[in-house]
């Protein structure tokens, strides 16, 4: 956990992570209800302009921070032309000083089949160091199924081409269980993967998402939900990604996160750590001195960032009544505002702490809440370990392999009596 930098100066500041919402892509897959979707070249270019002045807003209001890591996400950041990205981390320089004492990590995700050679080489130049392909499965099959716009080869070359040009940190993004599919066609689709040795991988199972045409099909009404992967299988299918990728050298360091030694997300573990993050563009979620909030969803009224300038401007103040620049909104496009309630952030740090394999620490605890975790949770927690769901070890709370194939069941016990569970950014995924 890294709450703090040193600036050079000496002073002490705050840790920020951005993530950025690209919201187009060629064509909507099937399984996805993700904010996105396609646009003619007039649609990006007025939503670009509005994220720049989103961007803009925060100048001299970010004193307080340096920034570890930009994400870009989305959508398909790499559907739009390159020069939208670079003028993105220009504007994102210009406004947020970017950590000195460690190297930034800076992320895109790329699709297969809308990335090139040039634009990679434009993505280096604007200084992006890690590079997040969405393949999701070796099989052109299983792609066409998922309504994919490319074939794992077009992927390969692609990734070949990244490491030619010097990208020296990957990510593979895999979806597992998928209606239909064998468990010897994911084994083939880990090991051809592994073999590329990515310096990361996510592997995360299907969810079936409401208002998808998957859902349609697969959900509770849909006339195939026979053809859903069984509990049991899945429950194999996590062991295998286990074994499989832990043989080729690679650490699982949250339940469907992998790294090679060095190579853990920072920008994700920010989610899973509690720490402060900032969501800019459409729809994007922030987490801001205990307070969540999320801008609009509404393209139409985040469009009219323009018009709405000046005129709006609300003053939302975190829970300990710190009011911290990042909390104002100058354009009223913030939504969902909610200032989390001690309980609130002590499920969350039980729920995101036992997702890492290294679980949730006593003495992190006890400094953020100035209680101990016996103090709450003692009774689940002696229940857990005996009925072998959780290990407590030393100053570690944290799942076992059978309790990760539950966990669900087993992260419901942590609940603080009285307080609603919210969904929290960055437990699933599903793209
Ligand atoms: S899965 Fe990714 S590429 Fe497919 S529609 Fe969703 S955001 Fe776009």
């Amino acid at each position: 956990m890294r709450e703090k930098h040193q600036t050079d100066k000496g002073a002490w500041v705050k840790d920020l992570r951005l993530y950025v919402h690209v919201p187009f892509c060629v064509k909507k897959c099937d399984y996805c209800d993700f904010l996105s979707g396609p646009s003619d070249e007039k649609g990006i270019e007025d939503y670009f302009n509005a994220l720049y002045k989103e961007i803009r807003s925060y100048k001299s209001r970010t004193d307080e921070y340096v920034v570890s890591s930009i994400f870009i996400g989305g959508g398909t950041p790499s559907c739009v032309e390159s020069k939208y990205i670079s003028r993105t981390l220009m504007e994102l320089k210009n406004v947020f000083s970017l950590a000195a004492d460690i190297s930034p990590e800076i992320t895109i995700e790329v699709n297969p089949g809308t990335i090139d050679k040039e634009k990679l080489i434009e993505y280096k130049n604007a200084g992006i160091n890690r590079i997040s392909f969405g393949l999701q499965s070796a099989d052109d099959k299983e792609l066409r199924f998922l309504g994919r716009i490319h074939s794992y080869s077009e992927f390969e070359n692609n990734y070949l081409l990244a490491r030619e040009l010097g990208f020296d940190n990957i990510n593979i993004d895999l979806i597992s269980s998928l209606p239909g599919q064998s468990i010897k066609s994911w084994e083939n689709t880990l090991l051809t993967v592994a073999k590329l040795n990515p310096e990361h991988i996510s592997a995360y199972s299907l969810i079936i998402e409401e208002g998808t045409p998957f859902y349609d099909l697969y959900g509770p009404e849909g006339i195939y939900k026979d053809r859903l992967m069984s509990e049991e299988d899945d429950r194999i299918i996590y062991k295998m990604t286990k074994e499989i990728l832990s043989s080729c050298g690679y650490n699982r360091y949250e339940i469907s996160n992998y790294a090679k030694p060095g190579y853990i997300c920072r920008h994700n573990m920010a989610y899973w750590e509690g720490e402060s993050y900032l969501g800019i563009g459409l729809g994007s979620a922030s987490y801001i001195d205990h307070t969540r909030f999320n801008n609009t969803g509404s393209l139409i009224e985040y469009l009219n960032i323009n018009e709405l300038f000046g005129y709006k401007h609300n003053i939302i103040m975190s829970t300990n009544n710190e009011n911290t620049g990042l909390l104002h909104d100058f354009f009223g496009i913030r939504k969902n505002i909610e200032p989390l309630s001690i309980n609130q952030r002590i499920e969350e740090f039980m729920f995101l702490g036992l997702r890492k394999t290294d679980g949730a620490s006593k003495s992190d605890f006890y400094r953020r809440f100035n209680i101990t975790m016996d103090d709450i949770y003692y009774d689940v927690l002696r229940k857990s370990e005996k009925e072998g769901l959780v290990i407590i070890d030393g100053d570690m709370v944290r799942l076992t392999d059978y309790g990760i194939d539950v966990s669900n069941i087993v992260l419901a016990e942590f609940l603080v009596p009285g307080t609603v569970p919210g969904t929290v950014p960055g437990t699933e995924k599903n793209k």
